[in-house]
């Protein structure tokens, strides 16, 4: 919890930050907000993740000397594991061998951590790193405000998805007081992307179709489709998000192939729909509204064994 989080910091003094592999823009932004912050209060501290930063995020403070790490190879006291659901997700060899910090937003975590500190309640783990900053005695330097201010606005889909609460809205207020600004962040994450996510929204959307209730949208992407639009990592951000535009669609499937057979699907919902639990069944999880999950198996089968799923879920809402 917090105040074993305080503490932590209070009485060390070296400490590494990770979060997922193909990190949001929540993973980037937090894990850079909180080395800004520990930075501040003069600790030593970096961020290692697996892989690359997405160019949406390059542009934010530390970007550049993010380390790209697969092994744990340096000496930390702690090691910081922003929003990941289990030990493995960041990708990173022998983070199970040291102390680390489980800081999260998904009600779904596994308490992997040493400390575990999970609030589902947060509307992206920006907003409890805010709340850290307040409660370490810090202040919110413009570095820091940027990249917290990153987290929240993509997590919350620009401030309008049901995380959203009058306290990210405090949160958000406080960080442009301390220097971010709305204009830059959002056009480094929706107006800045290559054209080989158009050429693959236009394949990807060729495929949207509706189950018979008219209610549940299916779209699929095939490793053709990637390599035809020769497509980078982040470049369908958000694609589930579309067939919802439609008035009568009250939850998504987008499924994309992964390797032959290998599959990842994103669900998305209105309203009191609950996908995390239809993620659930399938070894995945997430929030009541986004949720995600990895099945392997056939194609068609699947795809309707997981409609079928959200049926039920539709059917047991108020929608
Ligand atoms: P997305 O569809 O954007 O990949 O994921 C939506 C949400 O579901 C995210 O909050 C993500 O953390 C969660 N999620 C996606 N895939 C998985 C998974 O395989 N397991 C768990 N526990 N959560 C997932
Ligand atoms: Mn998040």
């Amino acid at each position: 919890m917090l105040s074993q989080v305080v503490e932590l910091i209070e009485k060390n003094n070296d400490f590494a930050i990770t979060t997922h592999i193909k990190p949001d823009g929540d993973g980037v932004g937090s894990s850079l907000g909180l080395c800004w912050l520990l930075r501040s209060l003069g600790k030593n501290a970096e961020v290692i993740v697996r892989g690359d930063v997405p160019p949406s995020y390059a542009s934010l403070p530390g970007a550049e000397e993010i380390r790209d790490v697969s092994e744990l190879n340096g000496n930390y006291d702690a090691v910081f594991v922003i929003e990941c659901s289990d030990i493995d997700r960041p990708g990173i060899a022998g983070l199970e061998k040291v102390f680390t910090v489980n800081i999260d937003h998904h009600a779904t975590s596994e308490h992997f951590g040493s400390i575990n500190w999970i609030d589902s309640t947060a509307s992206a783990v920006g907003e409890m790193i805010y709340n850290l900053c307040k409660a370490v005695g810090g202040r919110i330097t413009k570095e820091i405000a940027e990249c917290v201010y990153m987290a929240l606005v993509t997590d919350t889909g620009s401030f309008h998805f049901p995380n959203t609460s009058d306290r990210t809205l405090k949160v958000a207020s406080e960080l442009i007081k301390a220097g971010a600004k709305p204009s830059k962040i959002g056009e480094a994450v929706y107006y800045n992307y290559p054209w080989s996510r158009i050429e693959l929204m236009r394949q990807v959307l060729s495929t949207v179709r509706r189950d018979e209730s008219g209610r549940i949208a299916m779209m699929r992407q095939t490793l053709e489709m990637r390599e035809n639009a020769e497509a980078i990592d982040g470049d369908n951000n958000g694609f589930v998000n579309i067939p919802l535009a439609a008035r009568e669609i009250k939850a998504a499937v987008y499924m994309r192939e992964v390797a032959p057979n290998k599959y990842r699907a994103s669900l998305r919902s209105k309203g009191d729909i609950n996908v995390a639990r239809v993620a659930e069944k399938f070894g995945g999880g997430g929030h009541k509204n986004a949720a995600g999950l990895g099945v392997e198996g056939d194609w068609d089968e699947l795809e309707r064994d997981i409609v079928a799923a959200l049926a039920e879920a539709i059917k047991a809402s108020s929608e």
